[in-house]
């Protein structure tokens, strides 16, 4: 058994150093103690399901790139990626018993109710009113050295003992090799990028300041191809390598140099209505995910297996639904357009139950989280935060419309042929 004061931080699916208030806290905790020694421990969070091919890789890469940076700072990081965090601490148990254990959270922009928690907003308009005050503004970075400082070393051996019991950062998941060129396997991917929180940081600072990312943000996020049209901070935060906090700071920052601008407002926007997903999951509990919805309204559904099936290997028979649904399979990333068109054919015109829609594509996304996931598909099912389908039935796409406003040459289906 390893002794001396000993601090866990159970790093809860946040792969990133900046803007990370438990590490904070951890310092804080070691500094109070005149000394003790820390360890990072990368798992499963509690109820968080196994992660689909396309997350698993950037759960590597982010991995593999904290492991590096903390291991020279001598800062153990054990790798648990299958566990959930009480069976790792529980593996662990023979060798290490920590004197305190402190949990990462997933990044919010706000730290309390934003809104009413006892009769929380069932729809965005209201909850947008009932903000008060801003969103919290990010740590300031932790100089990786000023991270290090006040901690007592780990030995050699001790560091084996611990890294005998870890399994490690996760190996690369089978499929095409991570390392091999820079679109990730799939050129026609719209997110050609690493998943580690320096190509995170990178992203946010070419999208807001060295291009037109930000600037065309309004007049460009429905589009279908490419990695320009919108920001690709979702998987980023999906996996913990950036703050919120961080990109709403980015915002402010361009805001000051450059002015109010139509592409910074929508942006605050689209991140309010993650908060708004976030926070209402938190409030609707078990409701939130069922069937019926924050509604608690059973919409009708023929759960017709094998037309599923179908539908997951992109062959239900229509083509726009099957080019975005190659696109989901080959790289994990849609655009939020065509999320849109998919779940709507798949609960209007399919007729399938909207949950297995859902789970799939909590398996097969990059960006998956749960609560922006199922927020979404409740909402096009009718069972969600949609006013319109308030006592009524879903939002309806007009596929062909759709197309010819934002696929007018159908480049996304040539794309996804
Ligand atoms: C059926 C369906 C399922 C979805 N599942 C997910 C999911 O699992 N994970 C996920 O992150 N997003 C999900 N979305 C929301 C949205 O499609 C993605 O966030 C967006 O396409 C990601 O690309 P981006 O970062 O370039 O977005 P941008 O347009 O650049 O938006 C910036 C950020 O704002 C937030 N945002 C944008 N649109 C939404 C939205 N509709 N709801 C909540 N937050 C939003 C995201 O954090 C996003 O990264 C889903 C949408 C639909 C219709």
């Amino acid at each position: 058994m390893l002794d001396g004061f000993t601090v866990l931080v159970a790093l809860e699916g946040q792969w990133r150093l900046h803007d990370q208030p438990v590490l904070h806290q951890a310092m804080d905790l070691v500094r109070g103690h005149q000394g003790g020694r820390l360890v990072l421990l990368a798992a499963r969070a509690e109820g968080q399901r196994l992660r689909g091919p396309h997350q698993r890789k950037l759960d590597h890469d982010a991995l593999r790139a904290l492991h590096a940076r903390t291991e020279a700072l001598g800062i153990p990081l054990l790798c648990f990626p299958e566990l959930p965090t009480a069976a790792a601490l529980e593996a662990l148990a023979p060798v290490l018993q920590p004197d305190a254990v402190l949990y990462g959270e997933q990044s919010r922009l706000f730290a309390d109710w934003p809104a009413s928690k006892a009769k929380f907003p069932r729809v965005f308009g209201e909850f947008r009113r009932q903000i008060q005050g801003a969103p919290e503004p990010p740590l300031p970075e932790p100089e990786i050295s000023v991270l290090a400082n006040g901690l007592e070393a780990w030995s050699a051996g001790e560091l084996e003992t611990l890294r005998h019991r870890s399994m490690g950062p996760p190996a690369p998941p089978p499929g095409p090799s991570p390392e091999r060129g820079p679109n990730r396997g799939d050129p026609r991917s719209a997110f050609p990028f690493r998943g580690d929180e320096a190509s995170a940081l990178e992203r946010l600072q070419h999208y807001v300041f060295d291009s037109d990312g930000l600037k065309t943000y309004k007049a460009s996020r429905n589009q279908l191809v490419g990695s320009e049209f919108s920001s690709k901070f979702s998987p980023f935060l999906a996996n913990g390598s950036m703050s919120v906090r961080r990109i709403w700071h980015a915002l402010e920052a361009h805001q000051a140099i450059f002015g109010p601008s139509e592409g910074c407002e929508w942006m605050r926007q689209e991140l309010l209505w993650r908060e708004f997903f976030l926070w209402s999951e938190r409030a609707h509990g078990e409701a939130f995910h069922s069937e019926s919805g924050i509604q608690g309204r059973l919409p009708k559904a023929n759960p017709n297996r094998e037309l599923f099936r179908r539908w997951t290997r992109a062959e239900c028979g229509h083509e726009r639904i099957d080019a975005q649904m190659r696109e989901l399979n080959a790289t994990g990333y849609l655009s939020n357009r065509g999320r849109q068109w998919v779940a709507s054919h798949f609960v209007n015109s399919l007729q399938l139950p909207w949950t297995w829609g859902a789970r799939y594509f909590e398996w097969m996304l990059i960006d998956a989280d749960p609560a922006l996931n199922t927020g979404n598909w409740a909402y096009l099912a009718g069972v969600g935060s949609d006013p319109r389908s308030f006592g009524g039935s879903p939002r309806r796409f007009d596929l062909e419309g759709q197309a010819k406003r934002y696929d007018p040459d159908g480049s996304h289906m040539q794309l996804w042929r």
